[in-house]
């Protein structure tokens, strides 16, 4: 089987045609990224680029909030979002034309899939799978689906306390003190005045930025009990945060929760395996999955 994966970004839009090799990573057979302009711009020629291929089912992960409930008549729509131009748009509009099976879910949950089938979580029931770049975001799987409610998780605004020697302000347009508005890429740029990257390892940026996932981290411990947590996205190549977190996340939990996983930090809090490929994967995931489910229903 072949599948047509796309993974929709604030900035650029990933589209790859990957072969299904059972229970190992799909094979990439081809990928390319374009800029995210308007929807009238871009998703043309997102559909156009699989016109030649043999399609055998869709997988999307998309930047949202974005309806991920077939019942409800805005599937595939975005909701409310500060990117103007998007706002419910209907997402899935020119793929419904090559008539076969369409998966669809947010971005992160995406990326957390395809950790939790291939990666980092492989083999876990629960896994939570964070991304820190310009924004953050929080996937979770649980009993291996990603979890839908009312929407999907939007745990990257959980809110935050802040610390008294950091000199930043939360640049959440929504909230006073939030993990995206207090810890993204985007904020330590603001907070710093130069990219994360040009900062030192010493610096005590990355003990704030820690302390802030940290206190994240332990807020989704308590409230989905996750089997691992996956840290992705550009923030996360620096290194030298993950015992900063892990010594963090220990002082936010207080010793309350007690647990194999817990005693066990190194292989609780973990990074990312796919490189950048889990959520192109996590698409071929949704796409597999969404074809499985028309062949039952058939
Ligand atoms: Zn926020």
């Amino acid at each position: 089987m072949i599948y047509g994966c796309i993974e929709t970004g604030g900035t650029k839009i990933v589209m790859a045609l990957v072969e299904d090799c059972g229970d190992k990573p799909g094979k990439i057979l081809k990928k390319e990224s374009i800029p995210t302009l308007t929807p009238e711009q871009t998703l043309p020629k997102v559909a156009e680029w699989f016109q030649e291929e043999q399609v055998d089912a869709f997988g999307i992960a998309a930047f949202g909030p974005i309806c991920v409930d077939p019942k409800k008549v805005e599937y595939g729509h975005i909701l409310e979002t500060t990117k103007e131009a998007w706002k419910h748009t209907d997402l899935l509009v020119y793929l419904r034309d090559y008539g076969v099976p369409i998966g669809l879910d947010s971005d992160v949950n995406g990326s957390c899939l395809g950790e939790a089938t291939y990666g980092a979580g492989k083999g876990l029931d629960n896994v939570l799978y964070l991304t820190v770049g310009t924004g953050i975001g929080a996937g979770i799987t649980v009993n291996g689906e990603p979890i839908h409610g009312m929407l999907h998780p939007e745990a990257g605004h959980v809110p935050m306390r802040k610390r008294e020697d950091d000199p930043g302000k939360c640049i959440c347009p929504y909230h006073e003190c939030c993990c995206e508005g207090m810890a993204s890429g985007s904020s330590m740029k603001a907070r710093w005045s130069v990219p994360a990257t040009e900062l030192s390892e010493e610096h005590i940026a990355w003990d704030i930025e820690a302390d802030y996932i940290a206190q994240a981290l332990a807020t989704y411990t308590l409230t989905v009990s996750p089997n691992r947590i996956v840290l992705g996205g550009g923030v996360m190549h620096q290194k030298q945060l993950f015992p900063k977190i892990r010594e963090h996340f220990a002082k936010y939990l207080g010793g309350y929760l007690v647990t194999e996983e817990l005693a066990d930090l190194e292989h609780y809090i973990v990074p990312a395996e796919l490189g950048d490929d889990q959520g192109i994967l996590g698409c071929e995931v949704l796409a597999k999955r969404a074809l499985l489910r028309s062949q039952l229903t058939l």
